[in-house]
């Protein structure tokens, strides 16, 4: 299982940092995507789960990517211990390599806006947004951290595929100073990170989360504080797909009645619920005799 690190260090510098191989690789197998959209999906995923590292107790995390691109949108969400999820609405996108045969998410997922919610568990949630500025994530994820929330950050995002597919690297991390730090140290950490090689050959290295937020902070030093695990997991269940059709009333059910059985398939996670007869029978009879009388 995959873990996520929170590190801090001297001057208000605190650290997230993930390596998320096999949750993006399941992700990609579960949606089967292709590079290009495994990629986009990949790096969402980790920066959400990156973000669940300030969440406790029942709060989560939702980030959801509307770009104008050939991806369409990419919704990501993540709980406080450690659930990521996700998809993207056109998973079999891939467009031709960008420079230095670099995935071109970018102008996969192309401009519009990021929202951030965060459910606290207040009465309401609190949303954020930012203009996308490249698409990329990781800068749009920066942009937004700095602009809606005050955080000045440092944000490096990455997913590499084989030939064949597969993900065979994906991490990240978010380096961040504390209102009111030295703007020398914001300086130092912005130039470390762009001299820094990329995330994904980092992970091939066989760096680890904690080794990922160490090098993230170069000479700042900063020392581990907490290491939780991180894994792809979907809290769909048959239950609340039943919740749902219930939702859609009796007249909905009664015509999915007719048809015999429903088949819901989840778009997080793509398990697929068949719901026969029988059941949609309980379930219409259910809301027949609840009915309130007007
Ligand atoms: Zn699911």
């Amino acid at each position: 299982m995959e873990t996520l690190v929170r590190a801090t260090g001297p001057r208000g510098v605190l650290v997230f940092a993930s390596v998320t191989t096999s949750l993006v690789e399941e992700a990609r197998r579960r949606h089967g995507a292709a590079p290009t959209a495994a990629a986009a999906l990949g790096r969402a995923l980790t920066a959400s789960g990156l973000l669940s590292a300030t969440l406790e107790g029942q709060q989560k995390v939702t980030l959801r990517i509307l770009g104008d691109g050939p991806l369409g949108g990419i919704v990501t969400d993540t709980t406080a211990s450690g659930d990521v999820r996700g998809y993207v609405q056109h998973p079999d996108v891939h467009l031709p390599l960008a420079r230095r045969r670099k995935l071109d998410v970018g102008a996969a997922v192309g401009r519009g806006t990021l929202h951030v919610t965060k459910d606290l568990g207040l009465r309401w949630p609190y949303h954020g947004s930012s203009p996308l500025v490249s698409g990329e994530i990781a800068e749009d994820l920066a942009y937004y951290l700095a602009q809606s929330e005050q955080v000045p950050s440092v944000v490096s995002l990455g997913v590499m595929v084989e030939p064949d597919g597969r993900v065979c690297a994906a991490g990240g991390f978010i380096v961040q100073v504390m209102p009111g730090a030295d703007p020398s140290v914001r300086d130092y950490l912005e130039a470390h990170a762009r001299a820094l090689p990329p995330v994904t050959q980092l992970v091939r290295q066989g760096l680890s989360s904690a080794d990922l937020a160490r090098v993230a902070a170069g000479e700042l030093g900063v020392q581990v504080v907490e290491e939780r695990p991180l894994r792809y997991r979907c809290t769909c269940s048959r239950e609340r797909v039943e919740g749902v059709l219930m939702l859609l009333g009796a007249e909905e059910v009664d015509a999915l009645l007719e048809e015999g059985r429903a088949e819901v398939t989840c778009r997080f996670c793509g398990e697929v619920y068949v719901l026969d007869a029988q059941t949609l029978r309980v379930l219409r009879d259910r809301l027949r005799s609840t009915r309130p009388v007007s």
